[in-house]
């Protein structure tokens, strides 16, 4: 490290195993960092660590949102941050490109050193409907969102008469049977049977939680009994545990498992381990099912000065010979591994191969109950609890942060959970929807409040003349539109539509679409063609629904959606 310009290290990824990189860079290169012989940049999408352990946490409330998370410029003082989104990397000229921010030119990052600590992704390709309406598990928004679903549900029952539709507000599922989704259904479970005590027309027995798992025993980290321990207590709190059964897909109304049953939902939660990082998945370099592969010392063979540690990582242990699993405490160790690596290389001196034996396994189960496995010595109920909180706030980074969650934990135990729902969404004015075969879109007498656009698959628009039994009006298809009648009508659907296939569409709401006609004139002439066409009347005459800048213009005829 002789040459006047500094060494540039640059660390992609803001989780444990970029982190623990930083971290460890400041502390081994302390010398040259301060003499200006090396710069450590890190790239992620946030400003803060999240601690994954501890979300489901989040979901019932017994730790405060914020508590998770550690802002990384606290952690990391001698790092210089990009809180920004990274694009791609390019092996060939040694820089990665960032996402514009708040302008809208992008930032290229030029390396000599680069640790790829991206994680893996919540994927629900292939599996229909799994987008649109699975909520993913794995980062604080997730939780957060989950905890106000949840809330929202339970609001919604309380006012719901229908029995269908009550009995889908009230269930909620989730699926996969790893350490994420049993703490996950565990907390949820606690929190939705502790929160419905506060809503006088929600019963206990009302409320369903359901734990589908593919394989027939949960948590196939831990050993048998543990496992069988959890599924009995899980069991014994009212969880419905649903084995050797896949999530197969979703629509807004249920979660539609593998061998063709359908379970009434509003609330899917997927857990299920996603695919590789897509910045990862565009790499060429070696991957083995989309992790990239390491060499003992963390490096990428045949791309010198490029490591890789974490979830988007294959390592295997030099002393077991296995590759090492994708936790919380390996990301921290292979960080460390790499950092130490990274320095002996700028120093000349010799690497170490990477090895690292688990201490154990924990698992939390809300109610004050856990399992673990530590040195070898299985514990559960609620001495492991106790141990799963002492070990994790000590592992919880930033002393601000252990004391915070401290506190909370303390009031949890004495203070009810809170139900409070948090709106931090913005409206959504354009989203996906999957619909089974035979599922219904709306139906007569609902309010006609989106506009559908097919993208795939077919659907029929049905209406009832004189209290008879639905007839076929119209067959749709990819490319067509329907809902538009109520909705530029500013009334109830006078027809229903259901889908004949499998069908996703586009559905873009009553703003979104008088955005879009008031300032698009060719779009505003299309519907009005489009009403005289369906409705069979002149917009003009007065007598039909029209469109006239984007502000709808009322039927006194029938019409027919
Ligand atoms: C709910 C849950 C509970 C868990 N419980 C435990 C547990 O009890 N014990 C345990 O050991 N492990 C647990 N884990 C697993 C553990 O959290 C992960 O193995 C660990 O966090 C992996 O760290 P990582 O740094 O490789 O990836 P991540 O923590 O996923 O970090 C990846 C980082 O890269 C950033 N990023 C990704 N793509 C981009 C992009 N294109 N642009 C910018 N930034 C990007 C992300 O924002 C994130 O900061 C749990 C995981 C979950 C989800």
């Amino acid at each position: 490290m002789t040459s006047t310009t500094p060494t540039r290290i640059l660390i992609l990824g803001g989780g444990c195993g970029g982190v623990y990189t930083a971290l460890t860079l400041e502390k081994v290169l302390k010398r040259e960092l301060k003499r200006g012989e090396v710069e450590i940049a890190l790239v992620s999408r946030d400003n803060y660590l999240t601690f994954q352990p501890m979300l489901p946490e989040v979901v019932s409330g017994s730790i405060g949102i914020l508590d998770t998370i550690t802002p990384i410029r606290r952690l990391c003082p001698r790092t210089n941050l990009y809180t920004r989104a990274i694009e791609e990397i390019d092996f060939q000229r040694r820089c990665v490109t960032l996402a514009s921010g708040v302008g809208s030119r992008q930032l290229q990052l030029e390396y000599d050193h680069l640790v790829i600590a991206l994680g893996n992704d919540t994927s629900f390709a292939g599996q229909q409907g799994l987008l649109e309406h699975a909520l993913p598990f794995k980062y604080l928004g997730d939780a957060l969102t989950l905890r106000n679903h949840a809330i929202h549900a339970l609001e919604e029952a309380d006012i719901e008469r229908d029995p269908k539709a009550r009995q889908g507000l009230l269930t909620f599922v989730v699926a996969g049977g790893g350490f994420s989704g049993v703490e996950a259904v565990a907390e949820l479970n606690d929190f939705v049977r502790s929160a419905a005590k506060s809503f006088r027309n929600v019963q206990p027995e009302e409320i369903r939680v359901v734990l589908l798992h593919a394989g027939g025993l949960i948590l196939p980290e831990l050993p048998k009994n543990l496992a069988e321990f959890v599924q009995r207590l899980l069991m014994k709190r009212g969880v419905e545990l649903r084995l050797n059964t896949r999530l197969a897909g979703a629509t807004a109304e249920a979660a539609l498992l593998s061998g063709g049953e359908r379970i009434e939902t509003r609330t899917l939660v997927s857990t299920v381990p996603g695919g590789p990082n897509p910045v990862v998945a565009a790499l060429n370099c070696p991957k083995d099912r989309g992790r990239i592969v390491t060499d003992p010392y963390l490096e990428v063979p045949g791309h010198a000065g490029v490591w890789a540690v974490g979830d988007c990582a294959l390592i295997v242990d030099a002393t077991t010979s296995e590759p090492s699993p994708p936790t919380a405490q390996h990301a921290i160790r292979e960080g460390r591994c790499a950092a130490e690596n990274i320095a002996a290389t700028l120093r000349g001196s010799a690497k170490r191969a990477f090895a690292f034996k688990a201490l154990g396994k924990m698992g939390s189960l809300g109610h004050r109950s856990a399992v673990a496995e530590v040195f070898g010595i299985k514990l559960s109920g609620f001495l492991a609890w106790w141990l799963w909180r002492t070990v994790y706030l000590m592992k919880l980074p930033g002393l601000d942060r252990k004391i915070r969650v401290a506190v909370d934990w303390t009031l949890d135990l004495l203070l009810p959970s809170d139900i409070v729902q948090l709106r931090t969404d913005r409206a959504v004015s354009i989203r996906r929807e999957h619909f089974e075969p035979g599922q219904a879109i709306f139906r007569e007498g609902d309010h006609g409040d989106w506009l559908y656009i097919i993208e795939d698959g077919e659907v029929e628009v049905r209406k009832r003349v004189a209290g008879q039994e639905e007839t076929p009006i119209r067959r749709l298809g990819p490319g067509d539109c329907f809902g538009e009648i109520a909705l530029l009508g500013d009334h109830v659907r006078t027809a229903s539509t259901h889908s004949l296939t499998s069908t996703n569409a586009l559905a873009i709401d009553r703003d979104a679409c008088q955005a879009l006609l008031s300032t698009l004139p060719p779009l505003r002439d299309f519907f009005n063609r489009l009403l005289e066409e369906r409705v069979g009347m002149r917009p003009e005459s007065g007598d039909a629904v029209g469109v006239s800048n984007g502000v709808a213009v009322h039927t006194t005829q029938e019409t027919t959606r």
